[in-house]
């Protein structure tokens, strides 16, 4: 047990949580778990213009789906809270102001109208406008301005934005648990902005911020937060806490099922799968985006599915239970390179899942599919039909498509197959098998077979033939579980009615 490993997951509640950042979710969650230590959820809402409503529930809700419960969040509480970034605002124009004082951050007052201008002006001679130690010697802010005039312009509330100095020409070192060792020259960065007047700290700073004073140990994110990295590291240099800097560990993509760039929802639109945990309703567009619980997928074959995109169990073992990724996970079998999603794969997965469930805890849900389809039955009918069909489906929707005749006669007899299966002494063997099975005393599955099996090869008959013909008879065309096991479910009289209704239908 490590009291000390915390980490979180910290979204933006900027619309439904991409499967993605569910990965990424699950991936600090089983890093937690596996290690004794605390997930926390944390809530990254500053950017109030990028605000959705009903998407931090969503999230929340999309964790609970999964079993990601986190162990501290905006909803558990916890003694690191508040654990919306909105709640917090008040630390982190102090933690400015240290930057502030110790010469790492300055005051910018440039306008965007400025800032466009000279951005164009760049453009026009080809090259890309940075604000950087370059060109901050030329810009409006508390490194070129007299002292007086930039506290005259903060009193007057002119707008401003807080932007990290950064030293040029120095080597960034940083350690990536997944990427190993990676530099960057400081020359190659610019002096992001931290602050805005309006209160309000950008990511970056709110970001390390909330990281140090929720003591996160290990870091945990998308490898999209890997271009960050470098001024993150530079801020924990900056405060004095690097001793305290977490670890990072940035995860790959996961790409398009074609291989190539990454994962996005217009994927998910071409190819008809859903790259939501949950259903989603646009609160603006009133657009509806499927989700994996709507779709009839479990949770567990999502996150085993999920599991699978970046780590890599070092076995041939695909199937996992959120227990078992705990007691398997490592961040270390973390790949660099990306993962192909591959939407076939968690229709497999589905199915595995389902063989996964005991019987007995998909009865209900087989009841739920016949009650939507008007078959009312006791439990233990039910829970002789789930053993049956549970290798046929890969949904639970799919049960009643695999198990409709099983409460009700077919209606109609597939032609195609009475053409090729029904032959000129067809109708007199399936008399004389009906005639043979209605004197069988106990019809269960064995019985039948046995007594089927014994008409066939006293009369000399070809097995697949009456096969055939007996389950165009039952089912209505040549499809379903075995025919044994059907029968038995069916029950005599059921059967053998079938058989003359149906010799009757096909003949007419
Ligand atoms: N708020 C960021 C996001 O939306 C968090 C990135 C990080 O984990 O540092 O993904």
């Amino acid at each position: 047990m490590d009291q000390n490993t915390r980490v979180r997951f910290a979204p933006s509640p900027t619309g439904p949580l991409h499967i993605g950042g569910l990965r990424t979710a699950l991936f600090n969650y089983l890093f937690a778990k596996k290690n004794g230590g605390t997930f926390i959820l944390r809530i990254e809402d500053t950017d109030q213009t990028r605000f959705v409503s009903g998407a931090e529930d969503y999230i929340i809700e999309s964790l609970d789906w999964c079993g990601l419960t986190p162990d501290e969040g905006p909803r558990q509480g916890g003694g690191f809270g508040p654990y919306r970034q909105s709640e917090r605002k008040e630390q982190y124009q102090r933690y400015a102001m240290q930057l502030l004082e110790s010469g790492h951050a300055y005051y910018a007052f440039d306008t965007p109208e400025e800032l466009d201008k000279m951005r164009k002006a760049y453009e026009d001679r080809g090259e890309t406008f940075v604000y950087d130690s370059r060109v901050r010697e030329s810009m409006k802010n508390s490194l070129t301005m007299p002292g007086p005039e930039v506290e005259e312009k903060i009193t007057s509330g002119t707008p401003y934005v807080i932007r990290f100095r950064f030293e040029p020409d120095q080597e960034i070192l940083m350690q990536d648990m997944v990427r190993g060792e990676v530099v960057v020259s400081s020359s190659t960065l610019d002096d992001k902005i931290l602050f805005k007047s309006d209160g309000m700290p950008t990511y970056h700073l709110a970001n390390v911020v909330d990281d140090n004073l929720m003591a996160i140990s290990h870091v945990i994110r998308g490898e999209e937060w890997l271009p960050s990295l470098p001024l993150h590291v530079s801020l924990y240099r900056a405060f004095g806490w690097e001793h305290l800097m977490p670890k990072f560990a940035h995860l790959p993509l996961i790409l398009k099922p074609t291989g190539k760039g990454k994962l996005s929802k217009r994927d998910g639109e071409k190819g008809g799968f859903p790259v939501f945990p949950l259903e989603w309703n646009d609160p603006d567009s009133g657009e509806i985006s499927p989700g994996y619980r709507e779709e009839g997928y479990l949770p567990g074959a999502c996150i085993n599915m999920l599991a699978l995109l970046g780590w890599n169990p070092g076995t041939e073992q695909e199937l996992f239970l959120l227990d078992e990724l705990i007691k398997e996970f490592q961040l270390e079998k973390v790949g660099k390179s990306g993962s192909r999603f591959d939407p076939e794969k968690t229709k497999w997965f589905n199915h595995q899942h389902i063989q996964l469930m005991k019987d007995v805890d998909l009865v209900p849900a087989f009841q739920s599919v016949l009650e939507d389809n008007e078959v009312h039955t006791d439990n233990s009918r039910v829970a002789l039909l789930v053993p049956i069909i549970k290798p046929r489906i890969n949904f639970i929707y799919e049960v009643w498509e695999e198990s409709w005749f099983f409460f009700q006669a077919p209606d109609s007899f597939d032609q195609a197959v009475v053409k090729k299966r029904w032959k000129e002494d067809t109708p007199g063997k399936m008399e004389q098998l009906a005639l043979a099975l209605e004197g069988c005393e106990s019809f269960t599955a064995e019985q039948v077979e046995t007594l089927v099996k014994d008409v066939i090869s006293r009369n000399e008959w070809g097995m697949g033939a009456i096969m055939n013909a007996w389950r165009l008879l039952l089912v209505g065309a040549a499809k379903g579980p075995g025919l044994f096991d059907l029968a038995a479910f069916l029950g005599r009289d059921e059967v053998v009615k079938r058989m003359r209704t149906g010799i009757n239908e096909i003949m007419k």
